[in-house]
């Protein structure tokens, strides 16, 4: 009988501590080995040469501004303003990221954006669309939870870590990285004047953040979180990181409504008062009433695109439950359709959907809640008690029904 020999170095199991068996042939522990660490450095090549190719691009290969527009366009409803915005902004950067440096001593700058907006209206929705179709790496952060050096919370610092995790620690490629920061009103400070008292949610991470926005180059902990003494940093520059912020701004309406009434001369005022959409002063935002709110002038200074996100109507809500690329409507078809059942929903009980997520104040992000709730019973009794074939209409009796006795009916009344 043959020996039993390692199919690639030949040894017998006299001269190798294990000889496993396949098939047709076995394969040594030293070899089996050897061609794990082939496996896993090829993976690892791979991953960097992806990663290159993802960040890597040229421009007549980037989307146009319309392109864009268009993009954002299938998922977001409404909130055109803004949507021109971002698209330019981030076009914008990408030539900045291509341009030529020095020859005509032309600079293009970059321009951060911030997005004023009630809570629920799209500006989360906007940042992660338009990370579907970015070629830079992207990150969102969440301004609430930085503090000032020294108090419990995380640096801004941290900002970048996010960013360089997602580049895969490619510290050039987060360099041209896009990060955008919600809730970025959370760390306004409380009063207009500045304080002789530490604001410990404010202005501190305000300073912090401006270093950022500014451009310069920033110690960054590689794994997040605090910094500490004898960390080893990574040095990242954010001379071209784009910054896009977005916030509700909570009652600005106040000091747009106080500026507008108090200041009406000048080039830029609105001189006719009894023009305004009074329905919408968000739409009259300026920077000095980011100001006025508790920005530092120095923040503003760097954010000098400035847009607004409209509230949502009820014909905005109606078309955010049927339009968008993959709306609740569309969404739930398709899980029926996974039972071969064909749903279908009455225009009446859109309509009211709508008027109970009005009902609730919870906006857009209240039509999920509304879908699911109505959805359940049909949901767990559909795929047992119908056939393939069957067709479901849902009826505005059965969604009153379904919803007048759930939880989020009772938790509506106790409001
Ligand atoms: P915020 O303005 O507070 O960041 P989000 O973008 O997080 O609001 O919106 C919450 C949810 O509401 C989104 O996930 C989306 O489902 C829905 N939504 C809000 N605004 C829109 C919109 N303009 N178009 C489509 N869906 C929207």
């Amino acid at each position: 009988m043959a020996k039993d020999i390692c199919s690639f170095c030949g040894r017998s199991d006299k001269e190798v501590s294990l000889l496993i068996k396949g098939i047709s042939g076995f394969i040594c522990s030293d070899c089996a080995r050897a061609a794990y660490e082939i496996v896993e450095e090829n993976a690892a090549h791979k991953a960097a040469k992806k990663n290159k190719n993802d960040f890597d691009f040229a421009m007549s290969e980037l989307p146009r501004p319309h392109d864009i527009k268009a993009y954002l366009d299938q998922y977001v409803i409404g909130q055109d303003d803004a949507k021109r915005y971002l698209s330019v902004s981030v076009y914008n950067h990408y030539k900045r990221l291509t341009q030529e440096r020095g020859d005509d001593g032309v600079e293009i700058e970059k321009s951060n954006i911030v997005m004023v907006g009630p809570t629920g209206t799209g500006k989360t929705l906007l940042a992660r669309t338009i990370a579907k179709l970015l070629k830079v790496p992207f990150t969102i952060v969440d301004a609430t939870v930085f503090t000032e050096a020294g108090y419990v919370g995380e640096d801004v610092e941290s900002i970048l870590s996010r960013l360089l995790q997602v580049a895969d620690g490619d510290v050039k490629a987060a360099e041209r990285g896009i990060v955008f920061i919600d809730e970025i009103d959370k760390i306004a400070r409380k009063t207009d004047n500045p304080s002789i008292t530490r604001d410990v949610s404010g202005e501190g991470v305000q300073q912090g953040l401006l270093k950022l926005l500014e451009g310069s180059i920033v110690n960054v902990p590689p794994k997040g979180g605090r910094k500490h003494p004898d960390q080893e940093y990574i040095q990242v520059d954010t001379r071209n990181i784009l910054f896009i912020c977005g916030g509700a701004f909570d009652g600005i309406e106040r000091k747009i409504a106080q500026r507008l009434n108090t200041h009406v001369v000048g080039f830029n005022s609105v001189q006719n008062t009894r023009n305004l959409d009074k329905n919408n002063l968000m739409k009259y935002v300026q920077p000095q009433d980011l100001k006025s709110f508790g920005l530092i002038p120095e923040i503003i200074g760097r954010l000098p695109a400035l847009t607004y996100l409209n509230p949502l109507d009820r014909e905005a809500l109606h078309r955010i439950l049927l339009e968008p690329k993959n709306s609740l409507v569309k969404q739930q078809k398709k899980l029926f359709a996974m039972d071969g059942i064909e749903l279908e929903y009455s225009d009446e009980v859109l309509d009211y959907i709508v008027d109970k997520a009005v009902e609730y104040k919870l906006g857009a992000r209240g039509l999920r809640s509304i879908m699911e709730t109505l959805m359940m019973q049909l949901q767990y009794d559909a795929p047992t008690t119908r056939k393939r074939g069957d067709k479901l209409v849902v009826t505005k009796e059965y969604a009153q029904q379904q919803l007048e006795n759930s939880i989020l009916q009772e938790a509506a009344s106790g409001l």
